[in-house]
């Protein structure tokens, strides 16, 4: 399992509303509930793109 480091963690923020982001199962997802975008994790990198994302309660 790769882990993302907490350093990398605690610097990243979601490019859509600059919230902090916290580590899920396999992804990285934004804590602004009224955002809630999860950005996936490719080979340990998180990819921190909007057109990447996938919402929650999208479609
Ligand atoms: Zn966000």
């Amino acid at each position: 399992m790769n882990r993302i480091s907490k350093d990398l963690l605690a610097v990243l923020a979601c490019p859509k509303c600059k919230s902090p982001v916290i580590e899920t199962d396999n992804s990285i997802k934004c804590t602004n509930p009224l955002c809630g975008l999860v950005y996936p994790v490719r080979e340990g990198i998180p990819i921190m793109l909007i057109e990447e994302a996938t919402q929650p309660h999208d479609k």
